[in-house]
């Protein structure tokens, strides 16, 4: 096997990374060079370990190696790896949706896919071709809020309103109207009578609102309350427009709740789910859909969704996502949360005291808080905490200058106060400097 300094080495001179500047990594970064992980942590390849801040990019819900979800895995693997599902069918795909119709009420079909953005893309689509084969052909715009994020494909990318994600593709996004979620109280007002205003002006041509539930992740963990989700849904309601949630960041618990969703006991028509569907351990997702959505499709056989990925059902990946469910419930993950959310909650409050923080928040297994810093989403005061946090053995990756931990929801309490004291101690440590 390569050593560190080999595989570094190979890393820099040939991996394109994900959402990274590459002169800048190559000049100044020594990565992270991960081996393995367990629970909340991830461990170098020197045997160092580091607590895992946001889940590994939100996804490893419940930890590294879950013993049953490896379990799972593994047996799955030796049975059957994959098939195709046009028509066909195995056991882990039929499992599962009985078993995610269940958990999402009101919900009567799942359609597998790839990931979170390809959960986007089929719900934009269904949502389209539904009212073509519904009498109103003119439905084809999207209302989605500012600041969202709904993955990197062109359609989720259209949708999404995070500006330096969306300028190198100006010219091939498709538009689609836009408003803004309250985030503070003076502009609850506003924001609802704007939402209220832009749907019933457009309704004619408007097949669905596209939103993040309650919480908008990429953009900064930026919570809006539960009822501006109600009045989204009173609002679709009354124009008969169609509601897609996306709740790929937000759904498995993420919020406190099974979906965030369930903080408003709001139905979306279409729910988008991922990341913490397979538990991170395989990029699989899921729509969602209402008996109405998907009883458009039916009838003569040009109606129906000729749509589809390689890999929609995967066996592995369905395996597995059965599996976190009977996890989420034997183990009683969610009642875990309690305890878990006061002791975030309650050290990014105090966090909040400290001179250089400009805002602190915390909902579920979320806390987050703001560096003072001008920069946007490409500053740096975020990253050197990450720096700092990095030297005191936990992964704390920013979004510009928020500092944020979403940790695995069934985190060990002690590693979750190490991992609170790491974020203390490296934002104090930032602010002194
Ligand atoms: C991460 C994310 C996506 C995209 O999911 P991928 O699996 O990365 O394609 C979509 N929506 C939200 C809210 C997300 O946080």
């Amino acid at each position: 096997m390569s050593t560190r300094v080999e595989l570094v080495a190979k890393d820099k001179r040939y991996v394109w990374h994900p959402y990274t500047a590459m002169d800048q990594y190559e000049a100044e970064v020594d990565p992270l060079v991960v081996q393995r992980a367990l629970g909340a942590r991830l461990f170098d390849v020197d045997g160092r370990s580091y607590l895992d801040g946001n889940a590994s990019w939100w996804v490893a819900a419940l930890g590294h190696g879950h013993p049953r979800l490896v379990r799972a895995l593994g047996e799955q693997a030796a049975r059957l790896a994959h098939c195709a599902l046009a028509g066909i069918t195995h056991a882990p795909a039929a499992e599962l949706a009985e078993r995610m119709i269940a958990r999402a009420p009101g919900m009567a079909r799942i359609f597998y896919v790839d990931d979170g953005s390809t959960a986007i893309e089929a719900a934009v689509k269904m949502a389209v071709q539904m009212w073509a084969q519904s009498g109103r052909p003119r439905r084809t715009r999207l209302l989605a809020l500012e600041g969202a994020f709904h993955g990197d494909t062109i359609g989720a990318a259209s949708l999404g309103g995070v500006e330096v994600f969306r300028r190198p593709f100006a010219g091939v996004l498709f538009d689609c109207l836009r408003v803004d979620a309250p985030f503070a109280e003076a502009d609850y007002e506003r924001a609802f009578a704007a939402l209220e205003k832009a749907v019933a002006a457009s309704a004619d041509e408007l097949a669905a609102v596209v939103l993040e539930p309650i919480v908008q992740g990429a953009s900064g963990m930026r919570l809006y309350p539960p009822a501006f989700l109600a009045h989204a849904r009173a609002v679709c309601d009354r124009h008969d427009v169609l509601l897609v949630a996306d709740e790929v960041f937000t759904g498995y618990g993420r919020t406190g709740r099974f979906w965030a969703c369930d903080h408003a006991s709001v139905r979306p028509d279409l729910l988008c789910t991922a990341k913490g569907f397979s538990g991170g351990m395989l990029p699989m997702g899921a729509v969602l859909a209402t008996s109405r959505v998907e009883q458009a499709f039916r009838g003569d056989r040009d109606r129906a969704f000729y749509y589809g990925h390689s890999f929609c059902g995967n066996p592995l990946g369905a395996a597995v996502a059965l599996e976190v469910l009977r996890v989420f419930d034997e183990e009683r993950v969610l009642d875990g949360i309690t305890e878990r959310a006061a002791r975030i909650a309650a050290r990014f409050a105090k966090l909040g005291a400290l001179d250089g923080v400009t805002a602190t928040r915390s909902l579920g297994m979320i806390g987050a808080l703001d560096l003072r810093d001008d920069g946007g989403y490409l500053a740096r005061a975020g990253w050197r905490v990450y720096d700092e946090a990095r030297r005191r053995g936990a992964y704390l990756r920013p979004l510009g200058n928020v500092v944020y931990v979403t940790p695995p929801l069934n985190i060990p309490l002690a590693d979750l106060d190490e991992l609170l004291d790491i974020v203390e101690e490296s934002v104090r440590a930032v602010l002194m400097r």
